[in-house]
């Protein structure tokens, strides 16, 4: 099996080596990653402008393309340039920080196997909620658990898993879930400095309360459950689309 490796902390995070050493004897590992932190850069590409990529030998333990640009740059970059043969496997991660609920759509991880995904390559993103110390040895060793487990059930071509595991303590996972995206918006705040003419914004707050429906990607991490959510990335309303199909749009422009 090719796997093709990202991740948006950078490549020489402790995530991607965890991921890396719990998948290596899967088959042929490539990695590409960006060469430093991108957290949070959704699905950016960069355009127009050359990206750099260097081969580098990380932590002495693999060689990988470190790319000056985003999580989706690096995948894109790996497709069509860098793998010759297709990967089997796209994987993202392991996360620094969960990937759940809305941060689905802020998040460079799951962008990453999102891009996977869309060129038709069976993708996954795996996350680490984060607790006082981030054991990403344990981490990477659930996350093959998980991923031998999707293997099994079949991963077919262009589908997205967002895996997400619990702060890690004695006891934790408890399991695993299958669970839908939480939808549950920010309570954003921002801290004000500055003076004269300029003023500085400095984005705070935190997430509302997650509520008690149970059945969400947060509320399966709460509960010290490893969260497995099959995502999309067509983003069309079906609803909407059957209840705007009665509206009588203008003929004639
Ligand atoms: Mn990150």
């Amino acid at each position: 099996m090719r796997i093709l490796l990202c991740n948006d902390d950078g490549i020489t995070a402790a995530g991607l080596l965890a991921l890396y050493r719990s998948v290596r004897d899967l088959g042929e590992v490539t990695v590409v990653a960006p060469a430093g932190p991108k957290s949070a850069s959704s699905h950016a590409v960069t355009v127009g402008i050359p990206i750099t990529c260097r081969k580098m030998h990380v932590h002495e333990e693999f060689w990988g393309y470190a790319v000056a640009g985003s999580p989706a740059d690096c995948v894109k970059l790996a497709l069509a340039e860098l793998m010759p043969d297709r990967p089997d496997l796209v994987l993202s991660g392991i996360n620094h920080g969960a990937n759940a609920g809305v941060d689905i759509l802020y998040s460079g991880t799951v962008a990453a196997a999102a891009e996977g995904a869309m060129f038709g390559v069976a993708s996954a993103a795996v996350s680490l909620e984060i607790a006082q110390e981030a054991d990403f040895d344990r981490a990477g060793r659930i996350a093959r658990k998980v991923i031998d487990s999707l293997l099994a059930a079949g991963l077919p071509p262009a589908s997205l898993t967002n895996v997400n595991i619990p702060a890690l303590r004695p006891g934790t996972p408890k399991g695993v879930r299958l669970a839908r995206q939480s939808t549950l918006a920010y309570e954003d705040t921002f801290e004000k400095t500055g003076s004269g003419g300029e003023t500085m914004y400095v984005l705070t707050g935190g997430r509302m309360d997650i509520g008690k429906d149970g059945e969400t990607d947060l509320h399966a991490l709460r509960a010290g459950y490893v969260s497995v959510t099959p995502l999309h990335f067509d983003l069309t309303d079906q609803a909407a689309l059957a209840r705007l199909a009665g509206v009588p749009w203008a003929a004639e422009f």
